[in-house]
């Protein structure tokens, strides 16, 4: 034994798994899986598929196209575009006008309604503006109509509904150099200006379909999670889906948001067949009513601190207290810098990097077993157990956190179909085959996702043509090109939130708020300097892509080891819109820390004002 075995066990406690055999079967399980066609494996939801992305929640109301002007528009009326209007409101911009697909704010919580929909980050943190709009949320974990109904407040509270265009997508955004503005066009035939644009797309805001034979031939009913059919299932979030009762139904997919609806449908469909390719990760999730007490002990600035503790604990820095004290929080209590840190106190010295390296992997293997384990412990069937176990590293795919999802698979109604990494291979009229058998269904349901590692106009669903007729689409055909990820050099006063070379964190609105706060600032700073329009420089924008590549490199070797998913842009190396190929490598700490200073220099560094 090494001076450093004996701190490994020492801060791990005894292994008890044979870490070779696992790094072998993680990589046997991931060749099983790794495909060429990546991203191409799946549908495009237009022509024949755009019905898939239709509102089922309500009709567009008939109205008359605007041509009006506006200071600021802001494109998205989820978490993103909220937090923007709300920001721009507090810093006096009242002439601000979102425009949002959905027939009401939300984003995200608009249109996922699916049974069981849940955040999954502790609702404290995760529901912006809670001591502006002075709201404790019901739950240590929200559900999805209390989440949707904060939205909607949050937009009556910032006076955002008097000018929003709501059942509305944007179709062209182009830059009038005659005249220093933007003009937007939507397809409800609006067509007017605003001086500045926002735009808060959403990362996962396009659902996907998988591009298998006779997708168009079945003849069942079908819908995706996005887009929940509530008319044919019958129920509400909270379930009861008697619609259900007397129907074999199929979903596909078996990530995050599958793991939140599958227990609900198997309380209620007569049978319920579950498609797996992979299996999540399922932590516990211990969700309860909000106490008394907590909401007692607030003091101001609490949310804030709240999410700042959250924040550093989940990027691996040391706190003096865990106030969320959660499945995050104890998975990144393991398997960052704080066990480095741990050990290295124990070894009196820095660990080196193989030594680290070496840390990390088989804390992942622990938590992983435990992971393992509790699957065999709910479930009572052990070939279904072992077939729900997930043999591949945490951060691999998104863990997922639920009480209820495994037990589902005790219901004899239940059926687990594991294609052992092979996903379905064919729709017929009346079904679908896997594993070579053919399975009646009178439902299908896709869980599969998100686009993510697609082009960023892909998603939007439109281009945007700045400066001398430059398209957003041509300049960042090969990755993109920013300051800070919220400016681009030939697009003034145009500003993007999201994941376009930012940092990603858990809690996604904690970076959406700080670039909110950002864009908020820059435009009071331009009205400030009597200025109207800000653009950034060539030599701004150089400088944030030097420092993105510089720091690219963390956790490369790391995501090519890992099952494919859109984590590791489906198991290809290379993608210029992989999902972290366009954030930040430093992380989220780093990067808040970046903006503020950036703040405080107040000199609007790479950018010019005019
Ligand atoms: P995911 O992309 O995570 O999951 C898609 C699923 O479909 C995977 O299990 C995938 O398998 C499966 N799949 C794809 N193609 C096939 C096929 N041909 N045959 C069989 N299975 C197939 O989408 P989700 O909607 O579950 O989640 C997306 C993200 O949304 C999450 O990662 C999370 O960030 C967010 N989310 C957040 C929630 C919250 O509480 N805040 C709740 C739900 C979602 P494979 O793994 O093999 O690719």
């Amino acid at each position: 034994m090494t001076e450093f075995s004996d701190v490994l066990v020492e801060t791990l406690g005894a292994i008890d798994f044979d870490p070779l055999a696992l790094k072998e079967k993680y990589l046997f399980e991931r060749d099983k899986r790794v495909r060429t066609d990546a991203n191409e494996q799946y549908i495009e939801v237009t022509g024949d598929f755009s019905s898939y992305v239709d509102d089922p929640y309500q009709q567009a109301p008939e109205r008359e196209p605007v041509f009006d002007h506006v200071d600021v528009a802001i494109i998205g009326g989820g978490f993103g575009g909220l937090l923007m209007g709300g920001r721009l409101s507090e810093a006096g911009f009242n002439d601000v006008r979102v425009i949002e697909k959905g027939g009401d704010f939300g984003g995200t919580w608009y249109w996922n309604r699916y049974p069981g929909a849940m955040c999954d980050v502790e609702s404290y943190c995760y529901l912006p503006m809670l001591e502006e709009l002075d709201y404790i949320p019901k739950h240590k974990y929200s559900f999805a109509p209390e989440i949707m109904e904060h939205s909607k407040n949050i937009a009556r509270h910032y006076n955002l509904y008097e000018k929003a265009l709501l059942s509305t997508g944007v179709t062209a955004v182009t830059w009038d150099d005659a005249h220093d503005h933007w003009i937007i066009e939507t397809d409800k035939g609006d067509r007017f200006t605003a001086r500045a644009v926002a735009m808060a797309n959403g990362p996962l805001n396009r659902p996907k379909l998988p591009a298998i034979e006779g997708i168009n031939d079945y003849q069942g009913h079908t819908f995706h999670t996005s887009r929940w059919d509530y008319d044919y299932t019958g129920g509400s979030n909270a379930g009861s889906l008697d619609g259900l009762k007397d129907k074999r139904v199929g979903i596909i997919g078996t990530g995050a948001t599958a793991v939140q609806c599958v227990p609900h449908l198997g309380a209620s469909a007569k049978e319920l067949f579950v498609f797996q390719r992979t299996p999540s990760s399922i932590d516990v999730r211990n969700n309860r009513e909000t106490p008394q007490e907590f909401v007692d002990s607030l003091e101001p600035g609490w949310q804030y601190r709240r999410m700042e503790n959250f924040n550093k604990l989940v990027t691996g820095a040391e706190q003096d207290e865990d106030l969320v004290n959660d499945g995050w929080t104890d998975i990144f209590r393991n398997l960052t810098g704080i066990a480095a840190k741990t050990a290295a106190k124990k070894l009196g010295r820095r660990l080196t990097p193989q030594e680290r390296a070496e840390l990390m992997e088989m804390s992942d293997y622990r938590k992983m077993e435990t992971i393992r384990t509790r699957a065999q412990e709910i479930v009572d069937d052990p070939k279904i157990a072992e077939s729900l176990k997930p043999y591949y590293r945490q951060f691999c795919k998104r863990p997922c956190f639920h009480d209820e999802y495994l037990p589902t698979f005790n219901r004899p109604n239940v059926h687990l179909v594991d294609t052992e990494g092979k996903g379905i291979e064919q729709f017929t009229e009346t079904g679908l085959i896997a594993n070579g058998e053919h399975y009646e269904l009178d439902c299908i349901i896709f869980a599969t996702g998100f686009e993510v590692g697609t082009s960023y106009t892909r998603r939007s669903g439109y281009d945007v043509v700045g400066r001398d007729g430059q398209k957003l689409s041509d300049k960042w055909e090969n990755g993109l090109r920013t300051v800070h990820g919220l400016q681009t050099e030939g697009f003034p006063n145009a500003f993007f939130m999201g994941f376009t070379q930012g940092a990603i964190t858990v809690n996604v609105p904690q970076t959406l708020n700080e670039q909110a706060v950002h864009v908020a600032y820059i435009l009071d700073k331009v009205r400030d300097a009597d200025g109207s329009v800000i653009e950034a420089t060539v030599e701004g924008e150089q400088a944030w892509v030097d420092e993105m590549d510089a720091k690219a490199r963390m956790g490369a070797k790391f995501r090519a080891e890992c099952t494919p998913g859109y984590y590791n842009n489906e198991g290809v190396a290379e993608n210029p819109n992989g999902f972290f190929s366009a954030s930040y490598g430093a992380g989220p700490v780093k990067f808040f820390e970046i903006l503020n200073d950036w703040r405080e220099a107040g000199d609007l560094e790479g950018c010019d004002v005019r």
